[in-house]
């Protein structure tokens, strides 16, 4: 039995750490287990140009703690008066990515395109020439919750073909449909998946009692689309990558208004290693969390490293006000070092 196993230092290519306190308390959790981590715009104010993303990358840095070894990457968030002008500026002071949100699918949202025709003409021209790539939050609007992700395929096979040289990651997948997809397009397109898709279903949401901190969009689905997921994040197919989509809320926002997302930052990576060792696989879970992402980022590989050890670990009911991924659970795998807070 494997008693220990020492990775590279992940990478997060899908993360959210909002701003002011909440960043401030979120950030250290993320920079103690991440070497890098694109963080996602959907802030209130949105990241839409150069300039936003410029000024939060400070902030984060800022928030970052002192000596640890952690960059975060920026995005913006794709508006239908996002032009071609504002993806050439983003990508020339290196913002990696563009992130389309259908409207009102996820949090702040309200302001998104209804889908990609949305977008004003040239702005997808413009990223497939400056090399930024297109996340997706792939759920079409309008649609019963439950197949929202599956509807939405359609539309991005017809821009998949139409633009071969733009990289485009789905984000969060949480279908089987999903999977076989991104399985079935070329090399240009890939997938993040999260934590909470691989160990959660409807059932922790529903099932019994309402769960409001299982609460995430796109909703965990049937144990069907979970075996899939699981599947392809232990198949070493480089196609599929972490991207934790760690979303805080305050737990009376989760608890009074049913906001969506979950917080797994701090936890991510233990519940990870035990996915992967029950599906017989902790031999590629370095490669899921620090390879695969990064190769398709065309960023170098991390050198530093981390350890994970067998050894339980009652995950916290709260932090600080923030109820984690695994609330109160035994894990079987914990890191080596101590996490903020812990
Ligand atoms: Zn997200």
């Amino acid at each position: 039995m494997i008693e220990s196993l020492n990775i590279p230092k992940p990478d997060d290519f899908h993360v959210h750490l909002r701003q002011g306190s909440l960043l401030k308390l979120v950030t250290p959790f993320t920079a103690a287990h991440f070497s890098r981590a694109l963080v996602m715009p959907n802030t209130e104010p949105p990241i839409l140009t150069a300039r936003d993303a410029v000024n939060y990358a400070a902030e984060l840095r800022s928030a970052s703690p002192q000596g640890m070894n952690f960059q975060p990457l920026t995005t913006i968030k794709l508006t239908k008066l996002t032009t071609n002008v504002s993806v050439e500026n983003a990508a020339a002071v290196g913002v990696l990515a563009a992130k389309f949100y259908p409207q009102g699918m996820t949090t702040n949202a309200s302001d998104g395109p209804v889908n990609l025709h949305d977008l004003q003409p040239g702005v997808l021209d413009a990223m497939q020439e400056s090399d930024l790539v297109l996340c997706v939050h792939a759920e079409a609007v309008g649609v019963f919750c439950l197949d929202r992700e599956i509807a939405f395929l359609p539309e991005l096979d017809e821009y998949v073909r139409v633009f071969p040289r733009l990289r485009i990651v789905l984000e969060h997948l949480s279908t089987r449909g999903a999977v076989e997809a991104v399985e079935g397009w070329p090399a240009n397109v890939a997938a993040t998946v999260t934590p909470h898709h691989l160990v959660l279903t409807l059932d922790d949401l529903i099932g019994s009692e309402l769960h409001p901190h299982s609460f995430c969009k796109p909703v965990p689905k049937t144990l069907d689309d979970q075996r899939a997921l699981i599947r392809a994040v232990t198949s070493g197919k480089p196609k599929f990558f972490l991207g934790t989509d760690s979303a805080p809320h305050w737990r009376t926002a989760k608890e009074e208004s049913g906001a969506a997302g979950i917080f797994n930052a701090p936890v991510a990576l233990q519940v990870l290693a035990q996915v992967f060792e029950d599906a017989g696989a902790l031999g590629r879970l370095g490669d899921f969390v620090a390879a695969f992402g990064a190769d398709f980022y065309r960023l170098p590989r991390n050198r530093d490293r981390i350890e994970l050890v067998r050894r339980s670990v009652r995950i916290p009911n709260d932090y600080e006000g923030i109820v984690p991924l695994w609330a109160g659970r035994e894990a079987r795998w914990s890191l080596t070092g101590q996490t903020p807070l812990q």
